[in-house]
């Protein structure tokens, strides 16, 4: 079997689909994308075609091998998340050729189902017990929101109740027993992140996440010393090689890789495997589209510490097409008392809508995220 062609798709609300053919007819899909970037990575992708043209698409460790060393240059989110795409495309080739799903072929499942959590509150988190309420009324047992908007190295104390009040809020709506997932987002600073790290610890929060950004990972330790609530980070995290140290210095207790940003199947179930040899969990990240959650699924089935699975579903990103909406069997998502069951059909998993996809793709997008400044015209982290 040889690969014929590669065809990207810029989607909405912000997605990049890859569909990577071969000569016997089978075909497999991939989500190459990292947030704001889509044209740049499928820029990437195209890169690689080059080499990928031709080859045989079932030797997976070989081509992922190929594509991060032979360049000379590698690592970060735009080779990365090109490499993750074209990644899980040939794994879905290699599932449908032997008829099995991807975590067959990785060793078999180890669960039948993951739990997962829904988002509330978008960028500014508003109204948030409200929303959480309702996520918990429609079976969610775990949500995951924005604790602050923008927040200085040092700020006012006004701004930490705020944030106190919302997750009193949520607490008081949903009960004890269900999980509150608080997103730092990269935009706190360690002054500021040791306050609200140890002020938010009576509410017994799921984790924090990302409570400084990833380039910082130093000052979890700073953070870790002034609350017990388990830290959570690595969306902004590569490889395994990124993950190293985090893991060595050992203030992370839940990583977050994401599929489509972390070399994609192949990379994310080593990362994965490295993170259960420390006793720290996974999460993997995946706010993106149908293709990326599959593929999480997949590596979530094989691995002992994946302990629950972000998906997009409702998201604030979503508006005017979600998750579901590019697939065939959409029945495949199905959330039941806040789990999804692990995917049975071969390759991914999931049957992707291809003319809706063209059809979208006619629409595209140039999606970015919001610029934030501070009070004084400084740039503020989203
Ligand atoms: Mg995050």
């Amino acid at each position: 079997m040889k690969i014929t062609k590669l065809e990207t798709f810029i989607v909405p609300p912000r997605w990049l689909f890859l569909k990577i053919e071969t000569d016997e007819g089978l075909f497999g899909w991939g989500e190459p994308v990292v947030e704001g970037r889509a044209a740049t990575v499928k820029a990437a992708v195209e890169e690689f075609s080059d080499y990928l043209i031709g080859k045989d698409p079932m030797r997976i460790e070989d081509h992922w091998q190929t594509m991060y060393r032979a360049g000379f240059y590698r690592g970060g989110p735009i080779t990365m998340s090109a490499i993750a795409g074209i990644d899980q495309a040939l794994w879905d080739i290699k599932g449908k050729y032997y008829n099995a799903p991807v975590s067959e072929l990785m060793g078999g499942a180890c669960r039948d189902s993951i739990r997962v959590y829904s988002w509330v509150g978008g960028d500014r988190p508003s109204d948030v017990g409200k929303a959480a309420k309702e996520k918990a009324d429609a079976g969610f047992t775990a949500i995951k929101m924005n604790g602050t908007e923008e927040l200085q190295y040092i700020d006012s104390y006004k701004k930490i109740d705020e944030v106190i009040e919302r997750i009193a809020a949520v607490r008081e709506a949903v009960g004890d027993d269900f999980g509150i997932g608080i997103d730092f987002h990269g935009r706190v600073h360690k002054p500021m992140a040791k306050i609200l790290a140890k002020e938010l610890e009576p509410f017994r929060p799921m984790f924090i996440e990302e409570p400084v950004l990833p380039e910082n990972n130093e000052a979890l330790r700073e953070v870790a010393r002034a609350t017990n609530i388990p830290i959570a980070t690595g969306e902004r995290m590569f490889s395994r090689w990124d993950f190293k140290k985090l893991l060595e210095d050992g203030y992370v207790d839940i990583i977050q890789p994401d599929l489509s940003h972390a070399g994609g199947i192949t990379e994310c179930k080593k990362i994965f495997a490295m993170a259960e040899a420390y006793d720290v969990a996974v999460a993997p990240h995946c706010p993106l589209g149908p293709i990326a959650l599959a593929s999480c699924l997949q590596v979530d089935a094989t691995s002992h510490n994946a302990v629950i699975q972000e998906q997009s579903l409702g998201i604030h990103y979503n508006q005017g097409s979600d998750l579901l909406d590019y697939l065939n069997d959409p029945q495949v998502f199905e959330y039941k008392d806040g789990y999804v069951d692990m995917l049975k059909k071969p390759g991914l998993g999931v049957s992707i809508n291809e003319e809706f996809v063209r059809k979208q793709a006619e629409i595209g997008h140039n999606w970015k995220n919001p610029v934030w400044r501070h009070k004084d015209g400084s740039i503020a982290e989203w």
